[in-house]
């Protein structure tokens, strides 16, 4: 898929105010730092579409982009800051619960995974309530340039493994770089390829 244009069309903190659903819709989520800003940019091959480096946890939005006119692109807040308060966290649930099961226009959840650290429990943890809740993901390992590719694939295999104890099929992964500009391809002839459907 060629990005055409990419757009940021808005920020919302209820779920009672998203766009209409009349197009399909991608969301990228995962932990705060994971490279979520930057992997949206370089996919979107645009630099400052969404905003790296914020300070973790500070503010719970979901961001729509829309990308060809065609679908949207849906960054959720990230999960697993440190320096937040519990009821932070409670707020970051319900919020985000909401707007994953409720949303009909969702066609996949994008997670995203640090491909240079040993499986996590907060990620396979939302990997489980994902697969509960019957939702579609796919997984993404991200800052591959940070290690050798013999590392990430180790890490990759290990979070595949932990998923496999809980799903007949884990979801298909992709191996990124944003800084590198790899694995963006992919991703996007997924998303083609669902919008096909
Ligand atoms: P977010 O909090 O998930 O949106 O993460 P950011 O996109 O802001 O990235 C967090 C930090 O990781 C920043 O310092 C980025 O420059 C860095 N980073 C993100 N992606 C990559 C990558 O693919 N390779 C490398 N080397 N650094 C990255």
């Amino acid at each position: 898929m060629l990005i055409k244009s990419a757009e940021f069309v808005c920020s919302n903190t209820d779920v009672r105010q998203l766009p209409a659903a009349q197009l399909p819709e991608y969301a990228f989520i995962g932990r705060s730092n994971v490279g979520k800003s930057s992997l949206i940019n370089a996919l979107t091959n645009r630099k400052g579409l969404a905003k790296t480096s914020q300070k973790p946890g500070k503010t719970q939005l979901i961001n729509h982009f829309i990308i060809n006119n065609l679908w949207y692109l849906v960054d959720l807040p990230g999960y697993g800051f440190a320096q937040t308060s519990k009821k932070n966290k409670a707020d970051w649930q319900k919020f985000i619960r909401a707007y994953l099961t409720q949303r009909e226009s969702l066609q996949c959840v994008f997670v995203l995974i640090d491909s240079r650290h040993e499986p996590q429990k907060i990620d396979l943890d939302f990997c489980f309530w994902l697969g509960e809740q019957g939702l579609p993901f796919l997984l993404i390992f991200t800052k591959a340039d940070k290690q050798s590719a013999v590392k990430t694939d180790q890490n990759v295999a290990k979070f595949r493994k932990a998923l496999s104890k809980w799903f007949e099929v884990v979801p298909q992964n992709f191996i990124t770089s944003a800084e590198a500009k790899t694995g963006t391809t992919a991703i996007l002839a997924e998303i083609d390829a669902i919008n096909q459907n």
